[in-house]
């Protein structure tokens, strides 16, 4: 199955796949290692940092690898390439997903940039799913917050507009701004806006899935009524790099004498391989 395909039966029955950040070759092993014991399809992202620092053919190959010889099933994405360049880039290094984030130009300028992603992608290969983006998330980064953060209404996405976006993009996935926000807050609680959820998923084409960035610190009530409402992809980042650095900081102040690199790394790989298990295992639970 195609991830479109993939994607419009978790919408059908209420599920959501997991797509996971990495920067590094244990968080790629933690994700993978979820994936198999789970025996379900995840997302592995890359952001354009995070790209540039793997080297986007050699994360092709490696993904490609593992999943090869592990017998896992993982979709790569380009994760917020903020030009059409990049998101190229990635295309032509062979990602078969794309995220092409253009939400920060005015509406007119982020469709004709999304399309013209979107024409290079399908000609490629017809399959390749191209996600778009429309409205302001209120923080860009993967991290932790410690102020408020401040969501405001004003920066939703309206479901009218993300109709003629999508259809004039012909984008295969569709990232709105519904109350979330990137990276974890120590005061603020996310608060998604379900009825605008369910609102954009009435108007969109069925195929087109709804995705969710942000999801790292939202509570499990909320994910699981976002994914009821409609969306089929959940984003999650945060959680991973909180995981892996304080699995990591503990391991190197209880073990000050360890200098083998393979042997710091088991219970880092456990500890971000936990949460995607929690996550994965939240986001495929139907009830
Ligand atoms: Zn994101």
């Amino acid at each position: 199955m195609t991830l479109t395909q993939i994607l419009f039966v978790h919408t059908k029955e209420h599920r959501a796949v997991g797509h996971f950040n990495i920067s590094n070759l244990e968080m790629l092993r933690a994700i993978l290692e979820a994936a198999k014991e789970m025996g379900s399809l995840v997302m592995i992202g890359t952001s354009e940092g995070e790209a540039e620092y793997l080297g986007r053919k050699q994360i092709v190959a490696l993904i490609e690898a593992y999943c090869e010889d592990w017998g896992v099933e993982a979709i790569l994405n380009a994760d917020h390439h903020k030009s059409v360049e990049a998101a190229k880039a990635a295309i032509d290094a062979g990602y078969q997903s794309i995220h092409i984030d253009l939400s920060k130009l005015p509406f007119e300028e982020n469709i004709a940039g999304t399309h013209a992603v979107v024409e290079y992608a399908h000609a490629k290969d017809i399959h390749i799913s191209v996600e778009g983006e429309l409205g302001v998330l209120a923080t860009d980064s993967s991290k932790v917050y410690e102020g408020e953060i401040v969501v405001r209404p004003e920066d939703l996405t309206g479901p009218e507009q993300a109709a003629e976006f999508v259809e004039r993009t012909g984008v295969n996935r569709f990232a709105p701004a519904v109350g979330n926000f990137h990276g974890m807050a120590t005061h603020t609680k996310k608060q998604l806006d379900f009825d605008r959820i369910e609102a954009t998923r009435k108007i969109l084409p069925e195929e087109v899935a709804i995705v969710l960035h942000g999801g790292s610190g939202t509570s499990d009530d909320q994910l699981q009524e976002a994914i009821k409402r409609g969306v089929a992809n959940i984003h999650i980042s945060t959680e991973l790099r909180v995981a892996y650095s304080s699995a990591l900081r503990k391991f190197l102040a209880d073990n000050p004498e360890e200098t083998t690199p393979y042997k710091m790394f088991p219970s880092v790989i456990h500890a971000v391989r936990t949460v995607v298990l929690e996550r994965v295992q939240l986001f495929t639970d139907t009830n």
